[in-house]
């Protein structure tokens, strides 16, 4: 029976919490004199308070406890959403640079190819420390996703590919189900030792970026991240079985999403209220959609005029052309749009509206 565990962060110190998350899974000597690659999530320039990127005090607690168990190399990195940003920028806005104590480094710098067992994709370039690694330690963040529903452990080891060729990937599979399914072919690359959720300060609503925090005051772990993640969804209020990441993972036997064959140390309380991203409904109907229908399904981004700072990354990220500046602002060409969300994604200023599906009919209908 997998294993999760809630730890609560408003009672336990973080060090304390990560020292028994290692005595529990028996991290020592797995880790002693060995190379560790601790993979946080740094989507992007923000710094914590945002909630989008992994609590720096959690990488630091992390790399603390590697250091105690005398590991050989500790290397802390992530590839962000785009090669326009200078990791190590990146880095210190988030404060993960200096929470990692010397250990961060640019994991895009060295990369390796790799076969894939994928029906969309032979093979992909990784960088080459998650294949060099003796162990892996996943540390995602608590947070919703406007395509995904939610983002996670599985959604997290994205990041192994560097840059700008990830928002390339949507472009083969652009059905929710597809893009799933491509998701979890990139996780079983490299799946990770210990996953270690940041619940600290979490994102519902319109996450990965631009939703809003919720404090959940949390530290979430396992050494399965699809058990983690099932815990998680449970935690929002939602099933585990309508999360295409889930049902793949699931019916890859890469672990348990039934929260009752979960063995959970600590509380699973549902938050309250907690908001899901606004076309959730539309995502279950839109799921088994080919790809046109699916597109003309799917609701386009919106640019607000009164938050955008024109500074082009909604563009230079987006996969298909489909963001171009007209009129001074950038603005969606609806019919080369496949909904991927990656400018949501990547707008450092929350200048990206994602509208409910009735009010994207209604835009449709306007014209706009
Ligand atoms: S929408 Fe966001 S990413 Fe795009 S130009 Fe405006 S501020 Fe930049
Ligand atoms: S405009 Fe945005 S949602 Fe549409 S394809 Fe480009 S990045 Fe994806």
């Amino acid at each position: 029976m997998s294993k999760v565990i809630i730890s609560d962060t408003q009672n336990n110190e973080i060090s304390e919490i990560i020292k028994n998350i290692f005595k529990v899974f028996g991290v020592e000597n797995k880790v002693k004199n060995k190379k560790v690659l601790v993979k946080p999530n740094i989507l992007g320039p923000f710094p914590p308070e945002r909630g989008v990127t992994t609590d720096p005090r959690v990488i630091s607690a992390i790399v603390q406890e590697l250091k105690k168990c005398k590991s050989k190399e500790i290397i802390v990195g992530d590839n962000s959403g785009s090669i326009h940003f200078d990791p190590f920028k990146i880095a210190k806005i988030t404060g993960i640079l200096d929470a990692s104590d010397g250990c961060h480094s640019n994991i895009a710098r060295k990369v390796l190819k790799v076969k894939v067992e994928s029906k969309f994709i032979d093979e992909l370039f990784i960088s080459r420390i998650v294949k060099e690694a003796d162990y892996v330690i996943n540390v995602p963040k608590f947070k919703t996703h406007s395509l995904t529903t939610i983002t996670g452990a599985i959604k997290n080891m994205f990041g192994i590919i560097p840059g700008g060729k990830k928002a390339k990937l949507h472009t083969f599979s652009r059905s929710i189900k597809g893009f799933a399914e491509l998701l979890v072919d990139i996780y079983q690359i490299r799946i990770p030792d210990l996953n270690i959720m940041d619940a600290i300060i979490g994102m519902e609503g319109v996450g990965p970026t631009n939703g809003e925090t919720r404090v959940i005051n949390k530290i979430i772990s396992s050494d399965n991240g699809i058990s983690l993640d099932s815990v998680m969804t449970a935690m929002m209020g939602l099933k585990p079985d309508i999360i295409e990441l889930l049902q793949v993972a699931k019916e890859r036997n890469l672990g348990e999403t039934d929260i009752s064959n979960i063995t959970i140390d600590g509380e699973l309380k549902v938050i309250s209220g907690f908001k899901t991203p606004n076309n959730s409904i539309l995502q279950r109907i839109r799921k088994t959609m080919v790809p046109h229908i699916f597109n003309l399904a799917s609701v386009k981004p919106i640019v607000n005029h009164d938050k955008c700072k024109i500074c082009k990354k909604c563009i230079e990220v987006c996969p298909v052309s489909a963001m171009n500046l007209t009129n001074k602002f950038p603005e969606v060409d609806r019919k080369k749009c496949i909904s991927c969300f990656c400018c949501d994604e990547h707008c450092p200023y929350g200048a990206i509206i994602l509208p409910s599906w009735s009010q994207d009919l209604y835009n449709r209908l306007k014209g706009k």
